[in-house]
């Protein structure tokens, strides 16, 4: 038997095949800018080998469970109404993974199809972390929280560096940066969270790509009422043209801004330094959050692909008793641990799965 996951973003679909007794890795691709028939698509392709090893599960990723869902939860038609609801809080991710969800289900009718949600991590934030210090009604209803994000990679990945570490989960800390176009950093004990930087929204919390991160609420209402800017063109700043590409001008994507700032652009450099100093800034406060560090993890795109910014992170960060080794930095692969020796805690970088993640989960409910 094996297992289908798929992950649905705004502008790709990603799936990956696994055989589900070693839970190896048989098919998997990223169809960018999918068509609407993608799901018909992918199954056909893989048509021939799910012939002889049937799927016995499928598993989505669902960005937003909001307050419904507080784990994996398997699809009928009043899940998939719920998440429907969610789209309010997620218009630009819950939506195309519904349309996954309907086809899959339509595609493969006889296997368990089950929702994996990137909220659900967090649903065990203390209150004390995730309420607002705003009215208090506006937790009761609407209910405004800290939801948190990435929760399938940080959930994925502070249970692999346990692992990793041949460490036992009970009383392990570990701080994750998941540094892609999306950034956040959570803080895990015992594999749960304490503390995650992202918010009610994916707007809050560290700079980003294209998002700005945590800013002074105060901004936007000058923005609005002195700059004369409208509620979408605030919107659209904020999410599309913040970040690294506001700052350096140049672009969003780590590389390329990298580039410029090699070849001498001041904003280029100027933004790489409020981005490093955004998670260096970020790994202290969810350090004191656990009263020490066991394992800071680095994942996603920059975080597994760049020693130099990872270098930049950890300047500073000896005072946590967390020292890089700069050679392995530059020289190691993900998943490695990079620290130098001694007693401080491990550094490490590593590949996130949140792929296998949610086929684990689809197939937990067997
Ligand atoms: P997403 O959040 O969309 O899944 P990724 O995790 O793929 O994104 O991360 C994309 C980011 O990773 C981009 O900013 C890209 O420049 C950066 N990145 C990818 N490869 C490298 C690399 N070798 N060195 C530095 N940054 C990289």
């Amino acid at each position: 038997m094996s297992v289908l996951a798929f992950n649905a973003g705004s502008s790709t679909i990603k799936y990956s095949l696994f055989a589900g007794g070693s839970m190896e890795l048989v098919a998997g691709e990223t169809l960018e800018d999918p068509p609407a028939n993608a799901v018909e698509k992918i199954l056909a392709a893989i048509s021939a080998r799910v012939a002889s090893d049937p799927v016995a599960a499928v598993g989505h990723r669902v960005v937003h469970g909001g307050r419904h869902f507080r784990e994996s939860v398997r699809i009928d038609d009043r899940v998939l109404g719920l998440i429907g609801s969610l789209t309010k809080l997620a218009p630009l991710h819950n939506p195309p993974a519904l349309r996954t969800i309907v086809a899959a289900r339509r595609a493969l009718p006889g296997a368990p199809h089950v929702a994996v949600f990137d909220t659900a991590f967090f649903a065990e934030l203390p209150p004390d972390r995730h309420v607002y210090p705003l009215p208090y009604e506006w937790y009761e209803n609407p209910g405004i929280r800290r939801y948190g994000f990435h929760g399938i990679s940080h959930a994925y990945c502070s249970a692999r560096a346990a692992e990793f570490l041949g460490r036992p989960p009970a009383g392990f800390r570990a701080v994750v940066c998941h540094l892609g176009n999306g950034c956040s950093a959570t803080a895990a004990l015992d594999g749960k969270p304490v503390a995650t930087t992202m918010g009610f929204t994916p707007m809050e919390g560290l700079m980003m790509g294209t998002r700005a991160g945590s800013v002074d609420a105060g901004i936007l209402f000058y923005a609005m009422e002195r700059m004369g800017l409208t509620r979408m063109e605030l919107f659209d700043i904020l999410q599309r043209k913040s970040g690294l590409l506001g700052v350096s001008g140049v672009s969003s994507d780590f590389r390329e801004v990298r580039a410029a700032a090699e070849a001498g652009n001041g904003r280029a450099r100027l933004a790489l330094a409020i981005y490093s100093h955004s998670v260096r800034a970020a790994v202290g406060s969810l350090a004191v959050a656990l009263g020490g560090v066991d394992a800071l993890v680095f994942t996603a795109g920059v975080g597994e692909n760049s020693a130099e910014l990872r270098e930049e992170v950890c300047r500073g960060l000896e005072c946590l008793s967390l020292r890089l080794d700069p050679v392995r930095n530059r020289s190691l692969r993900p998943d490695a641990d990079l620290a130098a020796d001694g007693p401080g805690g491990r550094i490490l970088a590593l590949r996130t799965r949140e792929d296998l993640h949610i086929a684990r989960e689809a197939m937990r409910g067997l």
